[in-house]
């Protein structure tokens, strides 16, 4: 069991000690933490909000990359994202997360997860309700002996003498004090960044595990392929963008979009919007099939029901709501299988680590995140417990605060959050900055949020009461600078990232873009390795 909790004089903080810090309790965090404990490690898990019920899973049914054992299927599996993704997938990742995630859906119906039964008898484990199963997951999570504490975000991490990550430190929103825990490892589970453009179970979402893992050393990859928009009706924040597919895209005046119900036709909406109103309705949807959607996503129905439209038999206004990285592919870059990312003692798994690995440059969704989020949270938490028993003792081990923006006093200027926020969302929000990419606007955008974080980096240290608003402010125009940064670097097409000027894809670009840094924001590229696919 964990050591008890000890009051450091004077500080206000709570201090544990434990073998593993997980931060971030959506289905990765808990994932990593139960894999942990079962291996006999002390595991603390922090979460932003509650642990089962936020972050992307927890309000929404998500599909899942769950196929079964047959080499035919498999094969037919991983070829179907290929072109979508830019050929970065590697086939030896999407076999283990294959692999991974068949067990681990397995172990879920074994502990009781109600998967359906269809007319053949067969129980479907192709998708998940997540209010379903996060609860599941916060009571295995709790029934494994971790300690949880809720509504306490991480606001930076701990790392000792060489540089090794040794814990963090945050806020205990309910109590009014901080926590710091003293780890041999942590794994970051923090999910991805959604700007706050309120996309439903996003609003937690602000890249600050990417600006922590950067603090202390780390760097990303995939950042380009950051800018994901779903579709959502303009009064409600619900983005499953799967039933659109049964959806008429009209102009205000009634006229068709042309190829806005195709694949792809995203863009022709994105179009659309930058000169007005577009509305949608699902009129493709058969009568007897009503009643199925209805039951299969009660939640996208709901604001639909309070506004009082029928959205099979009236159209309703649309808007695309910025997903940023959670249904984008970049985030901290995994160094080898056990999802280690490039420094010591920190691990990262779900949508904090880039998925590039699976799903190369795009998802948007299709049941990959999640089969990634579980696969990489059991490999990070077998990593993080088997690297705290190599460690042994660390009693004596000093350790140091490795944040900065908005925590250390500099100077006594200020700023205020809610209106960098605005600033940054400015940046990212417009379809002809982040969708429809080019130089001319990426350029003068990448200088204004450089400017942004010169102005929050000289900045006072934040009040405690602003403290948590400022590090997810900082977080953001950290995130928007890696991602304008590699899009610029990317000079073509591919997977989700466009750029006006380059249309296509362009072989001698088959890499993987790697960024990192804080002042001074850089950008590499890596070689795609021989066991991933062949360019096309
Ligand atoms: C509407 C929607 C539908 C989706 N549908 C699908 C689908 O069908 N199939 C699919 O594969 N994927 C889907 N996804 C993506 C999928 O939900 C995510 O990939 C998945 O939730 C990632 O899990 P995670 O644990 O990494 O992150 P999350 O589930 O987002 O959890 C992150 C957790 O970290 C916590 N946190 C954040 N910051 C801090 C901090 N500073 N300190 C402590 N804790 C912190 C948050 O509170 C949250 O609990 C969908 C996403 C959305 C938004």
């Amino acid at each position: 069991m964990l050591s008890g909790e000890v009051i450091s004089e004077g500080s206000g903080s709570v201090e544990f000690d434990a073998d593993v810090l997980v931060l971030g309790g959506g289905p990765a965090g808990t994932w990593a933490a139960c894999t942990a404990a079962e291996r006999g490690a002390r595991v603390i898990l922090a979460d932003k909000g509650f642990c089962g019920s936020s972050g992307a899973t927890a309000p929404s049914g998500t599909g899942v990359w769950y196929i079964e054992a047959d080499a035919e299927k498999r094969e037919a599996a991983m070829a179907s994202r290929e072109v979508l993704g830019g050929y970065l997938q590697d086939r030896l990742w999407m076999h283990r997360v294959l692999d991974r995630t068949f067990d681990s859906i397995n172990l879920l119906a074994a502990r009781g997860y109600p998967f359906p039964i269809d007319a053949n008898g067969h129980s479907r484990r192709n998708s998940l309700q997540g209010p379903e199963y996060m609860r599941l997951m916060r009571r295995q999570t709790q029934e494994a002996s971790v300690l949880i504490l809720d509504h306490s975000p991480a606001l930076e991490l701990l790392v000792d003498d060489t540089g090794a990550v040794a814990g963090a430190t945050g806020l205990r929103r309910q109590r009014g004090d901080n926590w710091v825990v003293r780890a041999k490892s942590v794994i970051m589970a923090t999910g991805g960044c959604a700007f706050l453009s309120k996309a439903l179970g996003c609003n937690l979402l602000t890249g600050d595990g990417y600006l922590m893992a950067a603090e202390a050393g780390a760097d990303l990859s995939g950042m380009e392929f950051s800018n994901a928009y779903a579709i959502s009706a303009s009064f409600s924040s619900v983005t499953k963008t799967l039933f659109y597919k049964w959806a008429s895209f009209t102009y205000e005046n009634g006229e068709i979009i042309p190829g806005a119900g195709s694949q792809g036709g995203r863009s022709a909406i994105a179009r659309a919007l930058m000169v007005g109103p577009v509305y949608a309705q699902l009129d493709q949807v058969e009568p007897g099939m009503q009643a199925t959607l209805r039951l299969a996503q009660p939640n996208f129905f709901l604001p639909f029901d309070r506004v009082g439209i029928n959205p099979f038999t009236q159209r309703f206004p649309i808007t695309l709501l910025l997903e940023g990285t959670v249904r984008g592919t970049g985030g901290l870059r995994i160094t080898d299988e056990t999802c280690a990312t490039s420094v010591a003692g920190l691990f990262a798994a779900g949508d904090a680590a880039t998925r590039e690995l699976i799903c190369g440059g795009f998802t948007g969704g299709g049941s990959h995140n999640a089969a990634w989020a579980m696969s990489s949270g059991y490999w990070a938490g077998a990593a993080a417990a088997d690297h705290a028993k190599q460690l042994g003792t660390t009693t004596k081990r000093q350790v140091f605060r490795a944040g900065g923006v908005a925590l250390r006093s500099r100077t006594k200027a200020s700023f205020n959050p809610n209106e960098t926020t605005k600033a940054v969302q400015d940046e990212v929000f417009p379809f002809k900055r982040n969708y429809f990419r080019t130089a001319d606007q990426l350029v003068p955008s990448l200088d204004r949020l450089n400017k942004l974080w010169q102005t929050i980096n000289h900045a006072d240290a934040a009040d405690r009461d602003q403290v948590l608003r400022a590090r997810e402010c900082a977080a953001m125009i950290a995130t928007a600078r890696w991602m304008y940064r590699s899009a610029l670097a990317r000079q073509e097409s591919r997977g989700m990232h466009r750029r006006e000027e380059f249309p296509h894809q362009d072989h001698k670009q088959h890499h993987y873009i790697t960024t990192g840094g804080l002042d001074d924001v850089w950008t590499g590229t890596r070689p795609v390795l021989a066991h991933a696919l062949q360019d096309a």
